[in-house]
């Protein structure tokens, strides 16, 4: 494209109307005025725009905006009225600007119609490149250009794009057409195919696909284009892309439609996209990929093996790839070596680009016939260790403030920090090497296609997701999958892009991988593999073993730790961890936790040893009988807590007294029948007929919890003596020991008031014995919605609250979560709930009884100590609301700790 230097047209005209539904960007004529907001504007419009105005080579072009598709959508399909004036005078400007008319056969002006919506949907919305051809302006580019090869290449991928974007025929069947004629003609490479017997076949799937001939009137084009932008704007594709990311289906996508730039016109011209810092690592050195002569996404539809940008990657792209120099310099010259002015202008600007965005920039980029253009530039997509060495790196720099470092790193990527790896002599065979394109490891079994991804992950087994490469249709089986293998594609490719995003981990450009779909099958390398089989990917290495591998943490780092040091100094919240065993607590600790705040004493029980003696101590029918049984369980019991305890010294442990069902730990096989049966001396008829006896329709609402003490008051005295026994001896040792006794299930105050009646006499008396005095507490959960409403006179009798919100949500919905997997989902895709009410608390309903439970019980007791210790304990936007509410701590699962952390931080800085 050649820029032609006009006065704008419209610029102080009276008569004309200011422009409300359009906005044109990249007129240098034009006032500089503030550029809108990225609400209205669409993410890519916006900057567009704003790097239009910071004078970087942008093809000028005009944006549709937000405000456009919300009308289009509201009103079943229609345009505001005065929108087709506004884009013809747009078009205007843009041809005065460029020199060249919109279907004019001489110079024929081609535009992009590109979609973008507020935020980064990457993917989700497909861009049309090339548009106003036919075959008048074909020949008219012929012309212009002196180029007929790249003006066919042009024509023909414009109706492959146009045809699957706006019309809908299969891309597969343009494909299936293109290695058709490859093979009749003996052809391997794309651009050695006749362009004209292609472009024959090509308008010929057209008009027998959708009875018409391809549109040739370049403004029916445009207005398809257009049209299908704001339609895919409900695609299924895109409405599950936002499900998964929170994304409000109410904001809408803006339309940018650009004038063309070519990067396929020889080998004075390319395309590539770049970051400016390691999108993997998160390392300050630009990283990159581009190819000579091809044209918008080849780079990340993974057609060719893309080049680096830079020439220290290129070499240790090379090095890795055991490409020799010779071998890189011919086929993989790096931009640095091919065009070095080029070069040395994007690394300006890239550069410029960060310190104005202030973060790491994804950008996109064409070079026409040596001069260079800037297509996009957003916010990169990043791993969680990039995030938070970006994060570190740009406060240190003084570009952003500590406060928005914290922000910076959502808080559930520092999961992947602490993805597993595999260990070191795993011993497995290495079947192949492929990009190291997301990190972390994953076992699996194998699929080749995201639907049975999904089927498969939701038995419960471990998925990976194995592809030639993946597209948006794929999102949802990469979700489902634990990692994602790709046999085409480079660093930037969608599939490295979309795991990276979602934390899973992901090798790409994997060429040793062959797909059989039919067969549903793959060869890797000379293995042959069958769906279902096992294999394992190291995402962090890009080597891809055959089997599976049990996985281990991975090291977090430098930068880790003063984020980490950097949301501790933030926070108000504690954050606790729940934890069953001194593995867990060790863990927990390791990870920043600063106490136990569920330490579920029933999992002690299911060990093979014990569980008999819990059976025991069920069938008994007489209290001796069951102290007997109790005895057993009481030294089990007080070594796991010397352990736990020792483990946690100095820190608090709050311990849960028995809780589930007594059923739950009942023989239900006539071996283990018998066994007991014999243990305890009474024939198989009577323990079946006492297992019977205990039965229970709706167990969960049945004998539980602190029901179980109240009936069985012996078997919750010997907890606290199992308790308070380790409790005194570790203390006679030196170690700190904070225990917390947590009642559970509780209703009525007059429970609490029975059960810690009996539990103190039981630990006064285990005071006197071991003649030392160790301080405790004890108090309840809240996990009722009784419990909630009359916290303050729980108040009375408890020291503190812990909210059960698993529990919570349950009674407060009237859920089970064992079963309400069935129906949520279609719950959620009815939009009748945004989210599991399992995995982020419901603010509203069971938020509402948190908050009463807080009010009530700090009403009657100014200091009791108040957490959490359900699921959402771990989860993030439910620690903003508990930060909110005014909780003393969360407690989630050990691996959890870090996020919660970070969590904690960012709701107290927000
Ligand atoms: P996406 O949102 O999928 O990244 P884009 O709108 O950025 O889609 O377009 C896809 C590709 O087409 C990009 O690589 C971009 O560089 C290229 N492209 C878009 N508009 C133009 C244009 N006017 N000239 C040349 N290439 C373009
Ligand atoms: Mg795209
Ligand atoms: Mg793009």
């Amino acid at each position: 494209m050649k820029p032609k230097k006009t006065s704008a047209q419209f610029a102080g005209d009276a008569s004309v109307q200011p422009l409300r539904w359009t906005v044109f960007f990249g007129d240098p004529q034009q006032a500089r005025e503030p550029p809108g907001a990225p609400e209205l504007l669409g993410g890519k419009g916006y900057n567009l725009l704003e790097m239009t105005q910071m004078g970087f080579p942008v093809p000028p072009g005009f944006i549709l905006t937000t405000a456009v598709c919300k009308e289009y959508h509201g009103t079943g399909g229609s345009y505001p009225v005065t929108l087709v004036d506004e884009v013809n005078r747009c078009l205007k400007q843009l041809e005065q600007l460029t020199g060249k008319g919109f279907g004019d056969p001489n110079q024929p002006l081609l535009v992009s119609v590109r979609s973008g919506a507020p935020v980064s949907m990457p993917g989700m919305m497909d861009t049309v490149l090339n548009l106003g051809l036919n075959p008048h302006t074909l020949q008219g580019l012929v012309t212009a250009s002196g180029d007929e090869r790249f003006a066919k290449d042009a024509y023909r991928r414009f109706i492959h794009m146009y045809s699957s974007v706006v019309l809908g025929v299969p891309h597969a069947q343009f494909q299936d057409a293109a290695s058709q004629l490859k093979q009749s003609t003996g052809i391997s490479e794309d651009h050695d195919v006749d362009p004209d017997k292609l472009i024959a076949r090509y308008l010929n799937i057209v008009a027998k696909k959708t009875d018409k001939p391809f549109p040739s009137d370049p403004m029916e084009q445009l207005w398809g284009a257009i049209g299908a932008v704001f339609s895919s704007w409900n695609s299924p594709r895109a409405k599950i892309y936002r499900k998964i990311h929170h994304i409000p289906d109410t904001l809408g996508t803006a339309v940018t439609v650009q004038a063309m730039v070519f990067g396929n016109r020889g080998k004075h011209s390319g395309t590539g996209v770049a970051f400016t810092r390691d999108p993997a690592t998160g390392e300050d050195t630009i990283m990159g990929e581009f190819l000579i002569n091809a044209q918008g996404e080849d780079v990340v539809a993974g057609i060719r093996t893309p080049c680096q940008i830079s020439l220290a990657e290129a070499r240790a792209w090379a090095q890795r790839q055991a490409v020799g120099e010779s071998e890189r310099t011919a086929k993989y010259a790096s931009m640095e070596e091919a065009m070095p002015a080029q070069y040395r202008e994007l690394i300006d600007l890239m550069t410029r680009l960060e310190t104005h965005y202030r973060d790491m920039q994804d950008i996109e980029f064409t070079v026409e016939n040596g001069r260079l253009w800037l297509l996009q530039t957003r916010n990169g997509k990043r791993t969680g260790r990039a995030a938070v060495r970006i994060a570190v790196e740009m406060e240190n720099a003084g570009l952003i403030t500590r406060k928005q470092a914290l922000l910076r790193v959502p808080a559930e990527h520092i999961e992947q920090l602490l993805h597993p790896g595999l260990p070191e002599n795993h011993g497995a065979t290495v079947l192949a090497r492929g990009l190291a394109a997301s990190p972390g490891a994953a076992s699996g079994q194998i699929v080749f296609d995201a639907d049975k991804a999904v089927t498969l992950a939701q038995t419960g087994t471990p998925v990976l997701l194995l592809t030639t490469e993946t597209s948006p249709e794929d999102v949802h089986g990469m979700h489902a999958a634990q990692g994602v293998l790709t046999a085409r594609g480079g660093m930037t490719s969608h599939a490295a892009v979309v795991a990276r995003g979602m934390g899973r981990c992901c090798i790409a450009g994997c060429g040793a991988l062959s797909i059989d779909l039919a067969n549903r099958s793959c060869r890797i390398g000379d293995h042959r593999l069958k769906e279902g089989d096992w294999l394992t990917l190291n995402g962090n290495t890009g080597e891809v073993l055959l089997g599976r591998i049990a996985t281990i943490e991975t090291q977090t780092d430098a930068y880790f730790d003063t984020l980490m040091q950097w949301a501790d100094e933030a926070r108000r919240l504690q954050v606790w961890c729940n934890a069953d065993t001194p593995e867990d607590a060790r863990r927990g600790r390791q990870f920043g936790a600063q106490g136990i705040g569920l330490c579920r004493t029933e999992h002690m029980f299911f060990d093979s040893a014990r569980i008999t003696h819990v059976r025991q101590m069920i069938v008994a029918e007489s209290r001796p009988e069951r102290e007997k049984a109790l005895q057993h369980l009481l030294r089990y019991q007080r070594d796991d807590f010397r352990a736990i305890f020792r483990e946690m010294d100095g820190l608090p442990v709050c311990i849960r007294l028995l809780d589930p069902p007594l059923h739950e730990f009942l023989p239900n096989e006539s071996l283990e029948m018998r066994k007991l049966s014999k243990l305890v001396g009474k024939p198989v008829d009577e323990i079946i007929r006492r297992v019977s006896a205990l039965h229970e329709i709706n167990p969960m609402l049945g004998h539980r919890g602190c029901r179980l003490g109240i009936t069985y008051p012996e078997i919750y005295r010997m907890q606290a003596r199992a308790i308070m026994e380790a409790a005194c001896e570790l203390s006679a040792e030196g170690v700190k020991v904070l225990p917390e006794i947590m009642i559970p299930l509780v209703a009525l105050p007059e429970e609490l008031v029975f059960v810690k009646q009996e539990i103190e006499a039981e630990i006064a008396l285990v005071m006197q014995q071991k003649s030392t005095a160790v301080a405790y507490s004890i108090g309840t959960m809240i996990e009722l919605p009784r419990a909630s409403l009359v916290a303050d006179k729980i108040a009375e009798t408890a020291s503190f609250f812990s909210f059960g919100t698993n529990d919570l949500t349950q009674t407060t919905m009237g859920l089970s979560r064992d079963d309400a997997g069935r129906f949520l989902g279609e719950y959620q895709k009815l939009g009748i709930l945004s989210e599991d009410p399992f995995v982020g608390i419901d603010e509203e309903g069971v938020g509402a009884l948190v908050k009463i439970g807080v009010d009530k019980g700090r009403a009657t007791r100014p200091d009791i100590k108040l957490g959490v210790c359900g699921e959402h304990g771990g989860h993030p936007q439910s620690i903003d609301f508990f930060h909110k509410v005014g909780l003393n701590y969360v407690s989630c699962s050990p691996y959890r700790v870090a996020i919660a952390r970070l969590a904690a931080a960012q709701a107290a800085v927000r």
